[in-house]
C-alpha cells in the first residue's frame, strides 16, 4: 500500500472518530481531499481505495487531469475550493460538481448565466472570509447572510453552504464557530471548513466536510 493510501485511511479514521467524539452520526462529515499539484499517477490509488471526492484550486490545471480522471471514475464529485475569476465560470461549471468560492455579485452573475446556458448546475457555497484578511477571497462575514439571499432572490442561484479558511496563525475555534452561526442564519446546511492541521476541530464544530491535501498526498 502506498503511503497516499495509508494516509488517507488514517485521516479517514480519524474523521470517524472525531465524529463520534462529537456526538455526531457516523458518516455525517465527508472528507474531499484536496489534489492540487498531484497528477494522475498519484491521485489514482486514492480512487482505487474508493475515495470519490476531490478538491481542486484551480480551474485551467483541473481542466489538465481530470476529464480523463471522470472518464475512468464516472461517480468522482469534484470540488473548485480556490477563487474563481469571472472569466473561467464557463470552464468551471463546465467540469465542477461543486463551486466552494462564490464570494461576489459579479461571479454570481456570470455563474448563473453559465448554469443557465450549459443546463448544468454545480452545487454552489460560498465563501466567507471570517478572518476579514485582505488578502483572502471571501465575503465579510457582516454581508454573508445577505449574499446568500442575494443569490438566492436575485441571481436565481440556489446555495447550499459556506466555507472558510481561517487565517493560518489563529485558533480555528472561532472561526468555525462563526461559520457556523452564519451558516444557520443563512439557511444554509451544509459548512466546508478544516484543512490537514484542523480537521478534527472542524468535526467538532459542525462541519459537513473538510478538505485534507498533505495529511493524504504528502507536502506539496
Ligand atoms: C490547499 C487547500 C486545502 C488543503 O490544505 P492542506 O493543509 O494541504 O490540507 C484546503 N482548502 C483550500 C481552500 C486549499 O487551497
Amino acid at each position: 500500500m502506498g503511503d497516499a493510501v495509508q494516509q488517507f485511511f488514517a485521516v479517514k479514521a480519524k474523521i470517524a472518530a472525531a465524529e463520534r467524539e462529537a456526538g455526531r452520526q457516523a458518516g455525517a462529515v465527508t472528507l474531499v481531499a484536496v489534489s492540487k499539484t498531484f497528477d494522475a499517477a498519484d491521485i489514482s490509488p486514492v480512487m482505487e481505495a474508493g475515495q470519490r471526492v476531490f478538491g481542486e484550486n484551480r480551474v485551467q490545471e483541473a481542466q489538465g487531469k481530470w476529464p480523463a480522471l471522470k472518464e475512468a471514475f464516472p461517480d468522482i464529485e469534484l470540488h473548485l475550493i480556490g477563487p474563481l475569476q469571472s472569466n473561467k465560470a464557463k470552464e468551471a461549471v463546465a467540469l465542477f460538481d461543486v463551486i466552494e468560492t462564490v464570494d461576489r455579485d459579479k461571479i454570481a452573475v456570470e455563474l448563473a448565466r453559465e448554469i443557465t446556458r450549459q443546463g448544468r448546475a454545480p452545487k454552489l457555497y460560498v465563501q466567507v472570509n471570517t478572518g476579514s484578511e485582505p488578502q483572502k477571497a471571501g465575503i465579510e462575514p457582516r454581508d454573508a447572510v445577505a449574499f446568500v439571499t442575494r443569490c438566492r432572490d436575485v441571481h436565481g442561484l440556489a446555495i447550499e453552504g459556506l466555507m472558510c479558511i481561517p487565517p493560518a496563525d489563529e485558533n480555528p475555534g472561532p472561526h468555525f464557530a462563526l461559520l457556523e452561526k452564519l451558516g444557520h442564519e443563512a439557511g444554509v446546511a451544509k459548512l466546508s471548513m478544516g484543512m490537514s492541521g484542523d480537521y478534527e476541530t472542524a468535526v467538532a464544530f459542525g462541519a459537513t466536510s473538510v478538505r485534507v491535501g498533505s495529511a493524504i498526498f504528502g507536502s506539496r
